[in-house]
């Protein structure tokens, strides 16, 4: 049998599935954006919302279904992101976890935001009550409920929220990329808020990891996917002039409602779940990403 994992073209996908498929596993990836062939991987391209056959057979037929595919992203960019939440996150959602048997694990990507950030500082829980901030937010709560639901009746549903994830093929809207960018081109990095917020940064292979290792331990509800240390802008930006050896400087705009002052996961569920011990190296982390975003220059 094999295990399907939904948005294996994006960025947490495709490290998913190369992790998936180093054990062993034989992978079907279902992304509507073209992915390469790779050792392992049947690639269907195809949306989850279109009455496709094949993708109806891949997920009736899977071991487990990892679901990653989503418009991800807190801030709204492009005038129809409602649109584009509603249908790829709650709806693609929906057909998802309505077309997997019950019997078969799903393992569904949701997302910090659903905290709206770490109160007073504090990490956020599990059993924590969700106050989503903006439509991003609302779209994986919703999303969320459906899995409520589908655990309610017995369905083998595991709700993933990872915290910020970092490392090669970051998506480029997400601020380490943007930031990598513009101190590549001798632009300032752009700072909403202040430099003082934190976020929790996940190695996207770590992550990647962690999500494996919860559907092998057969893990039910909602499961954090951090490591349970805040980093600091700052500290993100030193790690960004490190890596590209050279000065950045900074502009200053006011922080949207929907970037929390600081994000934090409380990790204590993971880490009994699966012995989570996760690297913090940030720097080794941003290295890493700044290299595989331009290898060739970087090799010279
Ligand atoms: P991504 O945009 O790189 O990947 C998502 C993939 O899903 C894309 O390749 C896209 O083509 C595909 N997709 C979207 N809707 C589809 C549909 N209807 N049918 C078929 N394919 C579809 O995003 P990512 O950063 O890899 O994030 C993966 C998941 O994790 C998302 O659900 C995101 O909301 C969630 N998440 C990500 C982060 C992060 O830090 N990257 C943090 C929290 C949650």
């Amino acid at each position: 049998m094999s295990v399907v994992v939904t948005g294996s073209a994006g960025f947490i996908g495709r490290t998913l599935v190369e992790t998936l498929a180093a054990a062993g596993e034989r992978v079907i990836g279902i992304d509507r954006a073209p992915q390469p062939p790779r050792p392992g991987l049947t690639v269907l391209t195809a949306d989850l919302l279109s009455d496709d056959d094949l993708v109806r057979a891949a997920l009736e037929d899977a071991a487990v279904v990892y679901h990653l595919a989503g418009c991800p992203g807190v801030r709204d960019r492009g005038a129809d992101v409602a649109r584009r939440r509603r249908r790829d996150n709650v709806l693609a959602g929906a057909r998802v976890l309505a077309t997997v048997p019950r019997s078969v694990p799903v393992l569904v990507a949701s997302s910090s935001s659903v905290y709206g950030g770490a109160r007073g500082g504090r990490p956020s829980h599990e059993t924590d009550p969700l106050r989503p901030v903006g439509g991003y937010a609302r779209s994986k709560t919703a999303l969320e409920r459906l899995c409520a639901e589908r655990l309610a009746r017995g369905g083998r549903t595991t709700v993933i929220r990872p915290f910020t994830v970092a490392g090669e093929g970051q998506r480029p809207d997400m601020a380490l990329s943007l930031w990598l960018a513009a101190a590549r081109e001798g632009r300032p990095l752009r700072v909403l808020g202040s430099l003082d917020r934190t976020r929790d940064v996940t190695d996207v292979r770590q992550a990647a990891r962690a999500m494996a290792d919860l559907a092998a331990a057969g893990a039910q509800g909602a499961v954090n996917v951090g490591t349970g240390r805040g980093q600091s802008l700052r500290a993100m930006a030193a790690a960004v002039a490190e890596a590209l050896d050279t000065e950045v400087s900074f502009t200053v705009e006011p922080a949207p409602a929907v970037e929390p002052g600081a994000s934090l996961a409380d990790v204590r569920r993971l880490r009994s779940l699966i012995g989570w011990s996760p690297e913090t190296d940030l720097r080794g982390l941003v290295r890493r990403q700044a290299a595989a975003a331009h290898p060739l220059v970087e090799a010279t």
